[in-house]
């Protein structure tokens, strides 16, 4: 292996830490900690591991954290009576409603009934919209957690070559955002696009948010290349416990790229870091303070 590992871990748990001292900061200046409320609907095992994981990570930021879990027989009402009493409670500076959400409720009404001050997630259309428009807005975590580890690891990404393979609403199309904001030259690739390894092959930097294990080769990295790995795909193995893969084949990247994020260890980590940073910088709009410096 001859490409440097970017260590999410590692980077995300010192994020982590900074976010504990600003959250104490705020605490001393409003008087009550930064909240932020996790909404569950049904019983979704990985659903319930993913809310899990934020609340413990809120408590240990020293935010509040306020924990609904709703029965899987919750109308789209009451969901929306939910987010309303949360819109209005001023203890909570942000809202997570984990998705997806049980069949018979719309996603995006409950998303677009949200406060934009407290979207954490950054799925509202208005902050949708700013991303899209270059303002301030709160952006998706994962997004912001991989441009957070291109910053580290490049400095400017000014004029770079950046692929973006995959355009979900959650991944691809705001990295591709957040990109262009930071002035790369950017191509969306999706699987309708002709020859993917070819346009890979042109890129210093490569986010891979595809949902298809070790898809991308070494052989279509440049040489040097930065290399973003989103993917989280379980493969059998033959003891039958199956082991996680990204969507970039590791081993055969690591000896072309200059640098790679790991699977797992990587972006997955980032993911919750930013989800705490999302709720401080949105306590700190809401109470008008200015954004906290280094986030
Ligand atoms: P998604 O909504 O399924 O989107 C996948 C994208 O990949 C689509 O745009 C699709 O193109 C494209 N694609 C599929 N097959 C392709 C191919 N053969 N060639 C080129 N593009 C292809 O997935 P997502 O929510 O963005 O997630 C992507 C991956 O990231 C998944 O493995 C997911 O588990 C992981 N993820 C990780 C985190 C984290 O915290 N680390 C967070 C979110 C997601 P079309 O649009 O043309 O269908």
């Amino acid at each position: 292996m001859s490409a440097r590992r970017i260590d999410g871990k590692a980077v995300a748990a010192a994020l982590r830490e900074r976010i504990a001292y600003a959250v104490v900061e705020f605490e001393h200046r409003l008087g009550r900690p930064p909240g932020l409320a996790t909404v569950l609907v049904g019983e979704d095992p990985a659903s319930a591991v993913y809310v899990r994981m934020k609340g413990k990570a809120t408590a240990e930021a020293g935010m509040a954290s306020f924990a609904h879990r709703l029965a899987d027989t919750t109308s789209e009402a009451e969901l929306l009576g939910l987010v309303a009493e949360l819109n209005a409670d001023d203890r909570v500076d942000g809202i997570l409603v984990q998705l997806p959400l049980p069949k018979p409720i719309d996603a995006n009404r409950v998303i677009g009934a949200l406060d934009p001050a407290k979207d954490v997630d950054g799925f509202h259309p208005l902050n949708v919209g700013r991303l899209a428009a270059g303002a301030d807005a709160l952006v998706p975590c994962t997004p912001l957690g991989c441009l957070y580890l291109l910053k580290q690891e490049l400095g400017s990404l000014a004029g770079l070559d950046a692929v973006v393979i995959g355009r979900s609403n959650i991944v691809g199309k705001p990295m591709a955002a957040l990109l262009v904001a930071e002035s790369a030259t950017v191509t969306i690739a999706h699987s309708k696009s002709r020859d993917l390894p070819a346009i890979v092959r042109r890129a210093d930097v490569i986010v891979a948010a595809v949902g298809r294990p070790e898809m991308v080769r070494g052989d279509w990295l440049k040489s040097g290349a930065t290399v973003i790995d989103v993917g989280i795909n379980r493969v059998p193995t033959s003891d039958g416990k199956g082991r996680l893969v990204g969507d970039v084949a590791f081993d055969e990247a690591a000896e072309v790229a200059g640098a790679i994020t790991p699977v797992p260890g990587g972006v997955g980590p980032m993911t919750i870091a930013m989800l705490l940073r999302n709720a401080l910088v949105a306590a700190h709009r809401r109470a008008g303070f200015e954004d906290p410096e280094g986030f």
